[in-house]
C-alpha cells in the first residue's frame, strides 16, 4: 500500500482515537454521576437502566479504542492493509471507509454471514430503546458521546463499507 495513503489513515485513526477518548471521559463521568445519584424509592429501575446503558457505551468505546490501537500496531509492524484471513491486500476504498478493518471485503462478508447464522443479538437495538426513553435525562455531552460511538469504525461495519 502507498505510504502516503497509510500516513493519511494513520492520522485519521489517531484523530478518531483522541475523539473517542474525549467522549469516553464524558460517558464515564456521566455514569459515575448516575451511580452516585441519590434516588427516590421507586426510581431504582430507571437508575439501573441508565447505568447499564452508560456502562455498555463505555465498553463499546473502549472496544473501539482497542480496534484503533490494533490498527496502529499493524501500521507499525508493516502489516496494515493485509487481510488476516486470506492475506491478500484489503481494498483501498474499504480501508478508507473502515480504517480499523482487519479483513478484505470478501472475508468480511463471509464473516458477517457466519455471524448472522449464529444470530447474535444486537445490543444496539436495546440501546436505542433505552436511549429514547432517557434522552431527556442525559446531558448533552453524554448524548454527543453516544452519537460518536454509534457511527463509523466498527470492525465489520455492517452498513455500506462492506459493499465498497
Ligand atoms: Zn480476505
Amino acid at each position: 500500500m502507498n505510504q502516503k495513503v497509510i500516513l493519511k489513515l494513520k492520522a485519521l485513526l489517531l484523530n478518531r482515537k483522541r475523539e473517542i477518548l474525549k467522549q469516553l471521559a464524558h460517558l464515564e463521568m456521566g455514569r459515575d454521576a448516575q451511580k452516585e445519584r441519590v434516588i427516590e424509592l421507586g426510581d431504582a429501575a430507571q437508575k439501573e437502566d441508565l447505568v447499564r446503558l452508560l456502562d455498555h457505551l463505555v465498553g463499546r468505546g473502549n472496544q473501539k479504542v482497542r480496534e484503533i490501537d490494533l490498527a496502529l500496531e499493524r501500521i507499525t509492524a508493516g502489516k496494515y492493509g493485509i487481510c488476516e484471513i486470506c492475506e491478500k491486500r484489503i481494498e483501498k476504498r474499504r480501508l478508507e471507509a473502515v480504517p480499523v478493518t482487519r479483513f478484505c471485503r470478501k472475508c468480511a462478508q463471509n464473516f458477517e454471514q457466519v455471524q448472522e447464522l449464529l444470530q447474535q443479538p444486537r445490543d444496539e437495538i436495546i440501546d436505542d430503546a433505552l436511549l429514547d426513553k432517557y434522552r431527556n435525562l442525559l446531558d448533552r455531552s453524554i448524548l454527543e458521546g453516544v452519537a460518536q460511538l454509534s457511527i463509523g469504525t466498527d470492525l465489520l461495519d455492517s452498513e455500506d463499507p462492506i459493499n465498497k
